[in-house]
């Protein structure tokens, strides 16, 4: 006689469950789910959680341009392939009037409707420099929403100016800031701080800026840099610390999973190489799947590639980013994939995935939608 065999449980049945009762994942639900190798389960989950949590089949991207004021930075980060000292070539500071004038240009050619301008950490400018830049842009395009400047660029503003965060966040969005990028983060585990970005200044800043920002109704985003000496814990406790000043305020728009570029930096040396499609797409499915209360999670084709980005929106990912008109940082590292994408294309890959692309603004707000 047959033996029944009652069947076997998987190590993501007791997280569904949870899922399904709209119950908070803990740490060790999360080592959990980094350490499972079901990719397609992982996605399945996440994607049920996007759909609980209030998802729709809406897919969001933004028409941005992508400027950089300096490559000059002080900081030397070890992942980093952008920066330069002064003296190296293809250093450069620009102008705000530099920036202006390219902004303008750019907008004749295509209708941005946000600015997303990061740097690097120059000691050769000053305060007035940044106030600067963010008035002159806000000035010639006051209905662009300026996303300007990483933490790690605001605490910089506060050693050149002795201002306080909040001094220099005031200031900055009296002439026209309206949010900040995610930057800067990397990996908040001390132990990967110091491998990693020894110069940087103590992850409890980077919450800081962000905490003082969303106190002054300044929306942020938030990212992580992943796939290089962190280990699956460290992965886990950086989205728990996201999850944690979200509860407190609220104020981050999205999460965006940066996948690490080892070209040009003193890791490719080491023959280090870049993350896989799986370990791409768990990091999608397991942000989504933490980060029960953060709205949106972008799948960064920059980074991951149109076609790995479209699979990712059936692991949580809800938002294609944007048409980035020219990404320099990541493609400095190595990225083999365009700068910049056209609306059609944003949209033939959404409509393809399934989904209904949705042009917004900064804000999610809709802008445009393609029902058919
Ligand atoms: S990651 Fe940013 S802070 Fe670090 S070296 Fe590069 S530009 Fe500087």
């Amino acid at each position: 006689m047959a033996v029944l065999q009652a069947p076997r449980r998987s190590v993501l049945d007791p997280i569904r469950e949870k899922v399904e009762a709209n119950e908070r994942l803990d740490f060790e639900d999360g080592l959990a789910l980094m350490e499972s190798d079901d990719v397609l389960g992982l996605g399945e989950l996440a994607d049920l959680a996007r759909q609980l949590r209030g998802g729709d089949n809406r897919v969001f991207f933004v028409q941005n341009l992508y400027l950089n004021q300096t490559n000059v930075c002080r900081v030397k980060c070890k992942f980093c392939a952008f920066a330069v000292t002064r003296r190296q070539p293809g250093a450069y500071i620009h102008t705000p009037d530099e920036l202006v004038e390219d902004a303008l240009r750019q907008r004749e050619l295509t209708g941005f409707t946000e600015i997303h301008m990061v740097g690097g950490e120059s000691p050769h400018v000053d305060f007035d420099y940044y106030v600067d830049i963010v008035r002159r842009l806000h000035e010639a395009m006051p209905e662009v929403h300026l996303k300007l400047f990483t933490a790690s660029e605001i605490h910089h503003m506060t050693t050149l100016s002795g201002l306080t965060h909040e001094e220099v966040l005031r200031e900055l969005r009296s002439v026209g800031l309206g949010s900040l990028p995610g930057g800067g983060a990397e990996v908040f585990a001390d132990r990967v701080r110091r491998l990693i970005a020894p110069g940087k200044e103590h992850p409890d800043f980077w919450f800081h800026v962000h905490r003082t920002a969303h106190g002054l109704g300044i929306p942020t985003h938030c990212t992580m840099l992943y796939g290089h000496v962190e280990t699956y814990e460290e992965r886990v406790d950086h989205l728990l610390r996201l999850r944690a000043l979200q509860d407190e305020t609220g104020g981050f728009l999205a999460f965006i999973p940066l996948a690490f570029h080892p070209e040009n930096t003193v890791f490719e040396r080491r023959g280090w190489r870049h993350t896989t499609g799986a370990d791409d797409l768990k990091l999608i499915a397991v942000s989504r799947l933490l980060l029960d209360n953060v709205p949106n999670v972008k799948a960064y084709w920059i980074m991951m590639g149109m076609p790995m980005a479209q699979v990712a929106l059936h692991f949580g990912a809800n938002d294609f980013q944007g048409t980035v008109v020219r990404e320099e940082i990541f493609h400095a590292a190595g990225a083999q994939t365009e700068t910049e994408q056209k609306i059609d294309e944003l949209v033939r890959f959404v409509r393809a995935a399934g989904r209904v692309p949705v042009q917004r603004d900064t804000l999610y707000n809709e802008l445009r939608r393609w029902d058919d």
